[in-house]
């Protein structure tokens, strides 16, 4: 009994806990600054909108190369008032992925407009552009494409068949900060875009915050009063709006973050290299999005990089048929990971009257099954990332 509790032990302290995610390193190398920017907030006493806000919105917006940034309360609200802007009523189709978080799908529902889903390119995990054009239908109004895991979706494509049918497109690019397409970024290239200042993502907040992003002036203005109850001055209400406001703390926190967002970034793509070196090392993974027979023990998928785009590995997420039991086994040895997403959102609950059923969907179906993401934040050390791979390693041998 003794021994047997001794061994069980002596595995778990193998190796030292790799998280999927920590924040609190990043957050021990700016707390500085970090402090020094809350307090300037305190001082002012000026919690609301105003200058901490409108400075982040014209520096995301110069990041993002583009007209405009309208600091929002949520990557979730960002896709709700860019939806509200663009006049989308109850009867509309929105055309989406059912393999993205379920806020995409959210926001249309709650407009009362119906989401039409699409099915994935199995490589990208993003909407597959040569499926769309059998979906438009009369009511359709909008294209929103997600941009998953920090990879942008085939954007000429999806604008060329949206200029042909005369649809909005919306970017959700809440993953995707300063990801790009053939040299554009994220949430730059459609009517508007939305990104997402929720912690876990690449530029995240001390609480929720968002943004939507546009060139265009008057659907820049339209955004900027919705979030504020449609005020055209202020208690003069030209339309109805929401409380969509970004805080000035938020701002200020994500302020002094942006500063460091590409040497993160940059952080995060090395780490992707390595896992890729690394896999290669130990012969266990295949780098095409394919499930394709091979020699080798283990069926890991490595994700794909599409050609001409910049991949900010908001998540780096592989592909096992074995999914659930190396996800336990990797979680005995506190290395962290996570599903994104366990249910496409055609099988959702709450979607039941949408009429779509298993089968719909396979790429997403098989996705939401086979997917993992592994740690990626750019504070990994060598030796963690080489835990996590000979992990993996050891669970297939
Ligand atoms: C995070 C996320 C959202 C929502 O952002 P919040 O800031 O959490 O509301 C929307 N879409 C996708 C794809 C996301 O990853």
């Amino acid at each position: 009994m003794i021994s047997k509790m001794s061994k069980v032990k002596s595995t778990a302290v193998a190796n030292e806990p790799v998280p999927l995610l920590d924040l609190k390193e990043q957050y021990r190398q700016i707390s500085g600054e970090i402090r020094e920017a809350i307090d300037r907030v305190i001082e002012s006493q000026h919690f609301i909108l105003g200058p901490e806000v409108e400075a982040l919105e014209r520096e995301v917006a110069d990041y993002s190369q583009c007209a405009y940034g309208i600091g929002v309360s949520s990557g979730t609200d960002a896709l709700l008032v860019s939806l509200m802007a663009l006049d989308i009523k109850p009867g509309d189709e929105i055309i989406t992925t059912p393999y993205s978080f379920f806020a995409t799908a959210g926001s249309i529902a709650r407009l009362g407009a119906r989401t039409v889903f699409v099915d994935i390119d199995p490589a990208t995990f993003n909407i597959a552009p040569e499926l769309i054009e059998a979906s438009i239908t009369e009511r359709t109004r909008a294209i929103m494409p997600v941009h998953l895991y920090g990879q942008m979706a085939e954007m000429d494509a999806i604008m060329e068949i949206a200029r042909r049918h005369h649809l909005y497109v919306i970017e959700d690019a809440a993953q995707a900060i300063g990801a790009e397409y053939k040299g554009r970024r994220a949430g730059t290239i459609g009517d508007l875009g939305c990104l997402s200042f929720y912690p876990t993502k690449n530029l995240g907040g001390f609480g929720d915050g968002g943004m939507v992003t546009a060139n265009d002036p008057e659907l820049a203005e339209r955004v900027r009063r919705l979030r504020n109850h449609g005020y055209s001055s202020r208690y003069y209400n030209q339309e109805v709006g929401g409380n969509f406001r970004l805080d000035a703390l938020q701002a200020a926190v994500l302020r002094v973050k942006l500063k460091y967002l590409d040497g993160w970034t940059q952080g995060r793509q090395r780490n992707a290299e390595s896992y890729r070196a690394l896999f290669a090392e130990a012969q266990i993974a295949q780098e095409t999005g394919e499930e394709t027979r091979s020699a080798l023990r283990s069926d890991i998928r490595l994700p794909v990089e599409a050609r001409e785009r910049r991949h900010i590995y908001n998540q780096f997420v592989i592909g096992s048929r074995r999914r659930d039991e190396l996800q336990s086994f990797l979680t005995e040895r506190r290395i962290g990971t996570e599903i994104y997403y366990p249910l496409p959102l055609h099988l959702q609950e709450c979607f039941a009257e949408l009429n779509y059923s298993e089968g719909d969907f396979p790429h997403s179906e098989r996705a939401a099954r086979q997917t993992l993401a592994l740690p990626i934040y750019p504070e990994l050390s060598a030796a963690q990332l080489q835990a996590v791979v000979s992990a993996i390693k050891e669970f297939f041998d």
